[in-house]
């Protein structure tokens, strides 16, 4: 083992986050090291060859609404280093036992006309809410997409919005998605087609916080789509890590840090299993703040680590991939050509998903996530050939490869119903479980996917109530992850806060 080596900055982890914190510190002329665990870079944001050769599919993250949103990501010369995102036609369809489905378009009048169509009055009612926060989403962007506190975006999202549209912002912030659609919707569709976004978060439809978890992400299809990138999610990856490199920054991969090392109140660096030791003033976590406090150990005061325990994580994950024989055979046609397909039906059927996974039972019909990339991405699988990918919370015994194939063999059936012939399609499937998904990446603790529970108070304050989030008790010491303000999502937005503050106090000479 050779003396340690001195940078300027070490980040722990190449997810989004912490090549993004990487990035900052890089433009800013300082020397940083990324140390990553695993044998690739990219945390939940890469591609491999899951179930063939050919088949491309994305081993985590696959849609990228958040990504194509993100004033981080839109500072960064990424086009230049290879990054094109593909949007397919329609960003999200939510088919329903009828054979009908809800659709969203990009464009809001398409939107609205196809919402129309399916119950007369709730297309017209979504556009009429949805267009005050599209004319204002740059400042929207700012509020949601900001580092914490976001008190210039939202300043300039209330200027924008006015008195009333500033107080009916924040009761939506406050509602359910329950009360938005009974507000908004008298069709079925559309309300299933609202509760569907809502469980990209874990947050039921019936709680508060999730008007705004399922608008959001419909307000961010119609404002940029929902895309991805060309060639698979490791493209987003692969060029942040280019620039990264060409800006002078390295990342070592297979280097786990096991330590992160200080003195008197201050950080010195970190120890990585291998032995690698690394000397560096800042130091900033792209991992889970429990896993951060485990590194920091003795150096973090026991009131602040007791508060970081408090944490509360997001229910497990299934996650299947699969290769097709050709696309899938949804009945409704808009879900042929979506990105994003929604598969659970009925509104009741999709709150039956997080009822059933709240009181530890296994959801019979899981509501899936499912994407299909490779509909407008010919890159992805051979000519003809189709993959696709689907994940759903569930509960904690489903857990082990028994009950883990157990709840594969439910997705397909959930899927059968909405596409029957589907699993005639099938040429290989790949599984993973709550601990693949962690073995995979340990941020995925117990195969939580969000980093962390999206209940409303925990998505304000994370990793815990703080001016600053980002800061920990040690100076030099950061945490930028998907556990930070303003959470989960590939945009980069905490690495990059937490990197903001770290050089900001380095000038402060804190
Ligand atoms: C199955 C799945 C599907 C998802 N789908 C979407 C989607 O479609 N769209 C979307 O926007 N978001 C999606 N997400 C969420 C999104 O991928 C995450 O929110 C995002 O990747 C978080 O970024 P991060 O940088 O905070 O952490 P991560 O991407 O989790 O990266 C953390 C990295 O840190 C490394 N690490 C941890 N501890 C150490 C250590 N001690 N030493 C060295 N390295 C360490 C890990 O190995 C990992 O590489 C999905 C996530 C999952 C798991």
């Amino acid at each position: 083992m050779s003396g340690p080596q001195r940078v300027d900055a070490v980040v722990i982890g190449s997810g989004p986050n912490g090549l993004a914190a990487a990035l900052r510190l890089a433009r800013a002329g300082r020397d940083v090291a990324v140390l990553e665990a695993q044998s690739r870079i990219g945390g939940a944001v890469v591609s491999q060859e899951l179930t063939l050769p050919g088949f491309v599919s994305d081993t985590f993250s696959a849609v990228h609404p958040a990504a194509a949103a993100s004033p981080v990501l839109a500072r960064l010369p990424l086009a230049a280093h290879g990054l094109e995102w593909v949007h397919p036609e329609i960003a999200m369809a939510h088919p329903m036992p009828d054979g009908r489905a809800g659709a969203l378009y990009q464009d809001l009048e398409a939107t609205a006309a196809s919402l129309d169509e399916l119950h007369p009055g709730d297309g017209r009612a979504w556009a009429r809410w949805a267009r005050p926060y599209l004319e204002h989403f740059p400042a929207l962007r700012a509020t949601v997409l900001g580092g914490f506190p976001p008190a210039a975006g939202g300043l300039r999202l209330a200027a924008g919005l006015k008195l009333q549209g500033t107080l009916e912002f924040a009761r939506l912030l406050l509602t359910s998605a329950e009360q938005l659609a009974d507000d908004l919707f008298e069709g079925p569709h559309a309300r299933a087609w609202l509760f569907g976004s809502v469980l990209h978060s874990d947050v039921p439809a019936e709680e508060s916080g999730s008007a705004i978890a399922g608008a959001y992400l419909q307000l961010l299809g119609h404002a940029v789509g929902w895309p991805s990138p060309r060639g698979g999610a490791g493209a987003l990856t692969a060029a942040m890590a280019d620039h990264l490199e060409r800006l002078g920054g390295t990342v070592l991969t297979d280097t786990r840090v096991e330590r992160i090392v200080s003195a008197r109140g201050r950080v010195a660096g970190v120890v990585a299993q291998d032995g690698t030791r690394l000397r560096a003033p800042i130091v900033i976590a792209d991992t889970s703040p429990q896993a951060m406090v485990d590194l920091a150990g003795a150096a973090l005061p026991d009131d602040y680590v007791a508060r970081v325990r408090r944490y509360r994580a997001g229910p497990a994950t299934v996650k299947v991939d699969w290769a097709l024989d050709g696309p899938t055979p949804w009945t409704a046609p808009e879900a042929r050509r979506a990105g994003t397909v929604h598969v659970g039906g009925e509104a009741e059927a999709v709150t039956a998903q997080t009822t059933a996974v709240r009181r530890d039972e296994v959801p019979e019909r899981p509501f899936l996530l499912f994407g299909q990339q490779s509909i407008a991405d010919p890159t992805r699988a051979p000519a003809g050939k189709h993959t696709a990918w689907a994940y759903t919370r569930v509960p904690p015994q489903v857990v082990g490869e028994t009950a883990v194939r157990a709840h594969a063999d439910r997705i397909v059936a959930q899927v059968e119903r909405f596409a029957p012939g589907f699993r005639d399609r099938i040429l290989a499937t790949h599984v993973q479980g709550p601990s693949e998904l962690q073995a995979g990446n340990e941020n995925l603790v117990a195969g939580d996917v969000g980093g962390g529970t999206y209940r409303l108070d925990q998505v304000v304050f994370r990793p815990l109530p703080s001016l600053v989030p980002y800061a920990t008790p040690v100076r030099g010491l950061w945490i930028g992850s998907a556990s930070t303000f303003p959470g989960g999502a590939v945009h980069g937005v905490p690495g990059w806060s937490a990197a903001g503050y770290a050089l900001l106090a380095a000038r402060l000479g804190r």
